[in-house]
């Protein structure tokens, strides 16, 4: 569904899909990247899913989920062997254990060689038979999910706004928008490397990066950002979540204000979900002191 998003935009008008309400626990583009891939391995007669990630990962919570329900077993690669004490007190790792994932712990050195054919060859012997879905789920099949997003009643749209990770939705994205259309995506960590990656899933080149509204990296988030996400949810009623779509919504509406967007722009932005993030992320802040971001 697309919503609109009712603020005093001198010019333009903004909508944000809610993909967010997709699913309950399976939400927004996590979704459309697990479909094709556990239809995949289902067909391919597996019985198990693996994948990786951190501590409040969306992904590790969707896999985990979505698992359940197609009944495969999931494990989960989880970055930071410190972790493994504190499951009680993380509520995705505790939501991914409830359905079923088993966790495998790994120090954050271990963990950036998860890629390595010795690495995989050591699980196969620990685990047994798997099918692998990659950190943040971005594979071909993920980008095929993702060119679902949009739909014959999108196309009126001028600008089509994504928050980028891996780059595995804003390919998707941009496979199926219109040539007359402009799609940005708001990466959530610096870095140019994401650029090379997109173009090795897109089809198209009507797309651009926004790279000045990351926050510093992956997870960092400031006070103006808090602030930022409570008013808008306060004024709309769409929750953000912190570490995506909080970041891409502040760079629009900071674009609408400076005159980015051309008079009469229709502008359409993803909700890529990721709001079971802010009760992890709301721990986190509250020993920082900072203030929390609002929840139902
Ligand atoms: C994972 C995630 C993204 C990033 O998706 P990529 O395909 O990795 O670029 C964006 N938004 C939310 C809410 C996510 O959970």
């Amino acid at each position: 569904m697309n919503q609109e998003v009712n603020l005093p935009f001198q010019g333009v008008e903004l909508f944000v899909k809610r993909e967010d309400d997709i699913h309950p626990f399976v939400s927004g583009n996590k979704y459309r990247k697990l479909k094709y891939n556990i239809q995949e391995a289902l067909h391919k007669k597996y019985t198990t899913l693996l994948t990786f990630g951190g501590a409040y990962s969306n992904h590790i919570a969707a896999v985990a989920s979505a698992g359940k329900m197609s009944g495969l077993n999931t494990i989960g690669i989880i970055r930071g062997d410190e972790l493994e004490k504190q499951i009680p007190n993380n509520a995705t790792l505790q939501f991914a254990q409830n359905q079923g994932m088993q966790f495998k712990f790994v120090s954050r050195t271990d963990y950036r060689d998860k890629t390595s054919q010795a690495f995989i060859d050591n699980l196969v012997k620990e685990f047994g038979a798997f099918y692998l879905v990659p950190e943040g789920g971005t594979n071909p099949l993920a980008v095929k999910g993702c060119e679902e997003i949009l739909n014959g009643d999108d196309s009126h749209f001028d600008y089509i706004c994504s928050a980028v990770g891996t780059g595995g939705t804003i390919s998707g994205i941009i496979n199926s928008a219109f040539s007359h259309q402009k799609v940005l995506g708001f990466p959530a960590l610096k870095g140019d490397f994401l650029k090379e990656d997109i173009i090795k899933f897109a089809t198209k080149s009507n797309w651009e990066l926004i790279s000045e509204y990351h926050f510093g990296g992956y997870a960092k988030i400031n006070e103006e950002l808090i602030t930022f996400i409570n008013s808008f949810k306060s004024k709309t009623g769409i929750p953000l979540d912190p570490i995506y779509t909080g970041k891409m919504m502040f760079g629009i509406v900071d674009l609408i204000k400076t005159g980015y967007f051309p008079k009469g722009s229709k502008i359409l932005a993803i909700h890529t979900g990721g709001l079971q993030g802010i009760t992890g992320m709301n721990v986190a802040l509250k020993r920082k002191k900072l203030p929390l971001i609002e929840i139902d």
